[in-house]
């Protein structure tokens, strides 16, 4: 053993940034950079950006490298280190073996997490949720990503999918990205924002109701991707709900409205006064409340951190929200503590770097 510094690296492979962090004992970052996902190059392209990001860092510091976690959008097979399934946007990447790529290129272990988990793992151990044992991680992105943290540690279950509260029957009748319907996605996400509101403006044309035309349009702003970062923090998981809150991939399905406007765009009309705009994140809202009183009803969870681009308007969803939570106390009598993330563009890969703090016995507790 050196006297050096150690640290642990964490890293988030998103649909168009790779994020990596060092992190020292406690967590803390010690450095961090961004850097292009070349996601239709391949999954031996994407680890290795990552892994020269990595190297990158390493030479900025003396500190001496423990250990790797990564955080990756799709299912992942977190014991086996490999991706099991991933979206069109990633080539080559379904199957991949990540964590031996890791292991291979920079000479220590490495641990894989679903992103959505690796996002919940960096809020419950040093962010919104900081100590809390019992956690409900959601987050409001393109899609609706949701994680479970249960005594003090993720949950996931057998199939790598527990606490996928985006996809699960309650909350209406529209049609779902998965297939499915009534599913909580089609009120929260990014995606569904764009889509009710464009749906109501067109009813209200269709009803003549006179009304100003929008002030910002999508395609104004690059398709409607939020300016600056394209990636965000603990998006919505599956397949490319990672990546933040991007205009709504609009058409497809028949009868479809296509959003004209993006969420962003959608919150901001929102926050000046615009009545369907406001009902959109109402009803956003109070289906983010209900997914945390079934949640809380199941599994006593005692707090919720919401993250993904569409917690950004937190303003505009807590007011329902904890009206709606108000409304309905859970059975425990205990009320659910529903807060934003914390952590920001770091989440998950904090979170990465968590796991393999956790794995590798660095640091007092995780
Ligand atoms: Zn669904």
């Amino acid at each position: 053993m050196t006297g050096a510094v150690e640290v642990v690296a964490g890293v988030d492979i998103g649909g168009t940034t790779t994020q990596v962090v060092l992190c020292a004992a406690d967590l803390r970052v010690v450095d961090r950079v961004a850097v292009p996902t070349p996601a239709a190059e391949g999954g031996g392209a994407m680890t290795d950006a990552a892994l020269d990001a990595v190297r990158l860092l390493l030479g900025r510091t003396a500190a001496r490298l423990l250990g790797v976690g990564v955080g990756a959008a799709g299912v992942v097979d977190a014991r086996a280190g490999r991706i099991l399934v991933a979206s069109d946007s990633f080539r080559d990447w379904a199957g991949f073996p990540v964590t031996a790529a890791v292991q291979e290129g920079l000479g220590v272990p490495a641990y894989l997490d679903n992103d959505v988990n690796a996002f919940l793992r960096g809020e419950a151990v040093g962010g919104a949720a900081a100590g809390e044992p019992h956690v409900l991680g959601m987050t409001l992105g393109t899609g609706v990503g949701g994680a479970l943290w249960l005594d003090g540690r993720l949950y996931d279950g057998p199939h790598g999918a527990a606490g996928e509260i985006g996809h699960v029957p309650g909350f209406g009748d529209l049609p779902c990205t998965c297939g499915g319907r009534g599913h909580l996605e089609t009120l929260a996400s990014g995606r569904a924002i764009a889509a009710r509101y464009a749906e109501r403006v067109a009813g209200s044309e269709v009803e003549g109701v006179d009304r100003a035309g929008p002030p910002e349009r999508a395609e104004e702003a690059g398709r409607g991707q939020l300016p600056g970062r394209v990636r965000e923090s603990g998006q919505g998981r599956g397949a490319d709900r990672a990546v933040g809150l991007r205009e709504a991939e609009a058409g497809g399905r028949a009868g479809e409205v296509r959003p004209a406007l993006s969420a962003r765009a959608v919150a901001e009309l929102a926050a000046r006064g615009d009545q369907d705009a406001l009902a959109v994140f109402e009803a956003a809202g109070v289906a983010v409340a209900r997914a945390v009183l079934v949640t809380a009803g199941l599994l006593d969870v005692t707090s919720c951190v919401v993250g993904g681009g569409v917690s950004r308007a937190w303003s505009l969803l807590e007011p329902p929200l904890l009206a709606a939570l108000a409304a309905e106390p859970p059975v425990s009598g205990h009320p659910v503590r529903v807060r934003p993330a914390l952590l920001g563009d770091d989440a998950v890969a904090i979170g990465a770097a968590a796991r393999a703090r956790a794995e590798l016995g660095v640091g007092s507790r995780v």
